[in-house]
């Protein structure tokens, strides 16, 4: 679904954020991508949705070298894959439920069929009875499933998270994780970039370690974080 072949990305200025990175992510997968501050992962992220441009090697995502897209099918590209950010980005000046339905409204949806997905997807995350809420009403973890939701709406075969726990208390970010745990089991595939060690080693997924823009490991079995 997702395959890097020795990608490699420099910015402006000369820093090399990411050094000939090479892995393969099958179709329904879920993995974590860890590493100290800085070791690249949101680099890799915005590859993948073309927000920042590689310089070497190449990316495939469901078979296409993304790098090839003509610019007019990027934006159709990026509607395919679900993102989820750190500081979840919502609008505070419309409902919990406008909040979600942005991706459809912009695909030109149905409006009932829009409304029904919006609420399927709100019924997954458990936030049904605060579809009319102003999300600015509502908790970090609350605030961050509306964002889970928004991006999940239009059923992704691709979910990325940037830290998506970076801003939540350990038992709040484990049931973030049990969410996405419930996506992946749909068969959306996952890549969840995080650093928080004792949280995602809990969970024995796979895990992609990045550490000065290189991929130093790949567990697909990571064994357990020792208590501090
Ligand atoms: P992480 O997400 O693992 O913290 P990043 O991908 O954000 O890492 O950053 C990797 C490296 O690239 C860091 O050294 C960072 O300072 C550098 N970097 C990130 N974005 C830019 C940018 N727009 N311009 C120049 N350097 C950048
Ligand atoms: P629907 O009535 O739209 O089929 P379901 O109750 O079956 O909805 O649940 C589907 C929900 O699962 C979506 O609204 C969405 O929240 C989530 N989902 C996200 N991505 C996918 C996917 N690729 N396949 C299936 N469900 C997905």
């Amino acid at each position: 679904m997702i395959r890097f072949d020795e990608v490699s990305k420099r910015y402006p200025g000369g820093h090399e954020a990411l050094k000939q990175v090479s892995f393969e992510l099958e179709k329904g997968e879920m993995a974590f991508l860890t590493g100290r501050s800085g070791a690249g992962k949101s680099t890799l992220l915005k590859l993948i949705m073309l927000t920042e441009a590689l310089n070497q090697g190449q990316i495939l995502v469901g078979g296409r070298n993304i790098n090839r897209l003509p610019s007019r099918q990027i934006p159709y590209y990026r509607r395919r894959i679900g993102v989820v950010f750190q500081d979840h980005q919502l609008l505070f000046d419309r409902s919990v439920f406008d909040n979600v339905m942005l991706p459809l409204q912009i695909e030109g949806f149905d409006k009932h069929e829009a409304a029904r997905r919006v609420r399927a997807a709100l019924d997954k995350v458990g936030l049904l009875d605060k579809e009319k809420l102003n999300p600015i009403t509502l908790s970090g973890g609350e605030q961050q499933r509306v964002g889970i939701a928004r991006a999940v709406v239009n059923r992704p075969q691709i979910l990325l998270a940037d830290e998506p726990t970076g801003n939540l208390d350990p038992e709040l970010a484990a049931e973030i994780m049990v969410l996405f745990e419930q996506f992946n089991q749909v068969g959306v595939c996952m890549l969840i970039a995080s650093h928080d060690l004792s949280l995602i080693t809990r969970l024995k997924h796979r895990m992609l370690t990045l550490d000065l823009g290189r991929l130093i490991k790949d567990e697909h079995q990571p064994s357990r974080a020792r208590s501090p």
